[in-house]
């Protein structure tokens, strides 16, 4: 039931992305509610990987990865509850200007890095490396998103913020939000700032306003290595491995086919991925890891991410008193503490102050992309 009728800011979703910023916003005084339909981190959050790290490409997006890194990395001191799991994260690239340049750019930030060379990383890894370089991040590793998502929720309302499980749709009255409608309860909500945190059911929920979103599909593959391992981006062979307990790892292509999906209501995660695709994974890990040849396939799962044109989020202001988080293009969880800050800033000084705010929504008609090093998304 929802006590209060008077908030500064209603939330609708309660994934990683709009549960952070409820931790935020009440932190900071604000009267806050948060919809979701679902409940609490049972959107594509709760199908996420969980990677943390503070390894981007482009120096903006760095600079918010490793500021929610910290915030991981300080988690259990903050809210008593560990989340987080450090296994180190090795990025393997054959392009050594670039991953100088990103090795520097990520030095200046303050992440502990190394550059490390061929030998190195056989060292590391028992892998078959030769003419590649690598950049390992020390701190790097995963969170449980569920464990995550629901402590910063339950902090955020013993700090008063309201939850409430319902549909929302968003009431706009020319270039203004005047309120959520709840359709479930018939109840109309009103405050001063509503913020949408829907993740891959945007499209959905605001269709007004053609926002360039696909759900395009990413499939995890569950496998036996035997054995624990670092995180692992190998760019040569287009794979990522993360590491899941100490026998176990998860594995997916850092560029996936961009199969759309754009109905998340008929989508099914729990559906194993296509054996051909399990099996084209690990044979880029066998090129990578002769033992890799030993590992034994344990089936996987699926999730969608909302990805736009440059695979970088939105983050802007398109209707007054309206604040989009969305597009996260699997992004999302690691950079939902850096999110919630901008949020919070937009909605407290009308701009935000901590990092530039290079996820507006101008840069898609002004043909200003979002971009790393390699000239490709800032993954
Ligand atoms: C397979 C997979 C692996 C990933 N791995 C990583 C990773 O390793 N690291 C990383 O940083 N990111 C990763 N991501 C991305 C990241 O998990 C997501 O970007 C992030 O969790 C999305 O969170 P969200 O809160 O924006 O959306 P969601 O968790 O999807 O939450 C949106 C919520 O909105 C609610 N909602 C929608 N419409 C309405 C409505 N009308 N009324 C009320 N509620 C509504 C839904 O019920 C849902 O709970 C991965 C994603 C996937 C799918």
């Amino acid at each position: 039931m929802v006590m209060a009728r008077n908030f500064d800011v209603i939330i609708i979703g309660a994934g990683s992305t709009g549960s952070t910023a409820a931790y935020y916003l009440a932190r900071e005084g604000f009267r806050v509610l948060v919809v979701d339909s679902r409940g609490v981190a049972q959107g594509m959050t709760a199908y996420s990987l969980g990677l943390v790290r503070s390894y981007y490409t482009n120096e903006d997006v760095a600079r918010m990865a490793h500021y929610s890194h910290e915030f991981f990395m300080n988690f259990g001191k903050e809210f008593g509850v560990e989340v987080f799991t450090k296994t180190g994260l090795l990025v393997i690239s054959s392009n050594e200007a670039n991953m100088r340049a990103v090795y520097g750019m990520l030095r200046r930030i303050g992440a502990r890095v190394r550059l490390l060379s061929s030998d190195e990383i056989r060292d590391l890894l028992n892998a078959e490396v030769s003419g590649e370089f690598g950049i390992y991040e020390e701190d790097a590793g995963y969170a449980d998103t569920g464990l995550y998502t629901n402590t910063v929720m339950k902090r955020a309302m013993e700090l008063g913020a309201e939850f409430v499980l319902d549909e929302a749709r968003v009431l706009i009255d020319g270039y203004e939000a005047r309120g959520i409608e709840l359709m479930r309860s018939h109840n109309v909500l009103r405050a001063n700032y509503y913020v949408l945190a829907t993740g891959v059911w945007t499209p959905k929920v605001l269709p007004q306003l053609s926002l360039p979103i696909r759900n395009i599909i990413e499939r995890i593959v569950r496998v036996d290595t035997g054995r624990s391992l670092p995180n692992v981006f190998d760019y040569v062979n287009n794979f990522y491995i993360r590491p899941e307990g100490s026998s176990n790892a998860l594995m997916g292509l850092l560029y996936p086919p961009e199969d759309v999906w754009q109905d998340p209501d008929t989508f099914n995660p729990l559906a194993p991925p296509p054996l051909e695709y399990s099996l084209d994974v690990m044979e880029r890990a066998a090129k990578r890891f002769r033992w890799f040849e030993g590992a034994r396939l344990m089936g996987g799962w699926q999730g969608l991410y909302d990805v736009t044109p440059d695979w970088m989020p939105i983050i802007d202001e398109p209707i007054k008193k309206l604040i989009l988080c969305v597009g996260l293009s699997g992004h999302g969880f690691k950079l939902a503490p850096a999110f919630a800050l901008m949020i919070t800033e937009m909605i407290k000084y009308g701009e935000p102050r901590t990092f530039r705010n290079i996820f507006t929504m101008s840069r898609f008609r002004e043909g200003r992309l979002i971009k790393g090093i390699e000239e490709k998304a800032a993954f």
